[in-house]
């Protein structure tokens, strides 16, 4: 018989891009992701901004005959507004991760991913584990789930990257914001050497090809000679 996958399905594509009409603003909201695992634990990674309850309620419905009250853990990649939402509506849930702090009510976990060690937290054994890849933030979290539907090692990667093109051109994750650019440039590499396909925060899944990773071995490399 053969194993279940672990699946991954991206809910909302995110975007970002400057507001048509107010030269001072930006339009962005982020790529939200559903994981359900092979012993059926479903996992949501970045819910939105707060005014998006009412189709994210209905997408989880209609996609996955699935309530709020059936997401077992939250991931918000890290806490910017676009990311965290909707938590509210996941109030069964056992964890609610604000990057590397997790949290259920007033119940804050001591644990090594909020002490700030590199150990990746299990969520469902060595399928889905949770990851620190600071950068965009110092707090920032990327999950990676094994045994996909969409390969064989998936990054849910929040804001590491903002979307595909940001490979070929880094300004585009640069002007996002980053508060390390040198450690978000290593753990884009970290990633993208670990994972088949990547989710970034703000577009399109993507497989990942052997020439992307050059491109970042060479981005990490000519910045270690600058
Ligand atoms: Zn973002």
């Amino acid at each position: 018989m053969s194993i279940k996958e672990n699946d991954v399905h991206i809910l909302f594509t995110g975007y970002s891009r400057p507001d048509s009409n107010d030269s001072s603003a930006m339009r962005a909201n982020c790529t939200c992701t559903l994981i359900r695992t092979r012993n059926g634990r479903n996992i949501i990674v970045d819910t939105l901004t707060a005014w998006d309850g009412e189709r994210l309620t209905e997408a989880l419905q209609n996609l996955h005959g699935l309530k709020p009250e059936d997401i077992h853990v939250v991931v918000c990649t890290h806490g910017h507004s676009d990311h965290t939402g909707c938590n509210y509506l996941f109030r069964s849930a056992q964890w609610h991760f604000m990057g590397a702090c997790v949290s259920n009510r007033d119940k804050y976990l001591d644990c090594p991913l909020s002490r700030g060690d590199s150990e990746p937290f299990q969520l469902c054994g060595d399928d889905v584990v949770v990851v620190r890849t600071p950068g965009h933030t110092l707090n920032c979290v990327s999950v990676l789930v094994r045994g996909t539907n969409l390969g064989e090692v998936v990054g849910v990667c929040g804001d590491l990257f903002e979307r595909v093109e940001d490979i070929m051109d880094p300004t585009i994750w640069l002007e996002a914001g980053s508060e390390n650019a040198e450690s978000q440039r290593i753990q884009r590499l970290r990633m993208i050497e670990m994972c088949n396909y990547i989710i970034p925060g703000h577009g399109q899944g993507f497989a990942v090809t052997e020439n992307m990773r050059e491109l970042l071995r060479q981005q990490v490399n000519s910045n270690n000679t600058k």
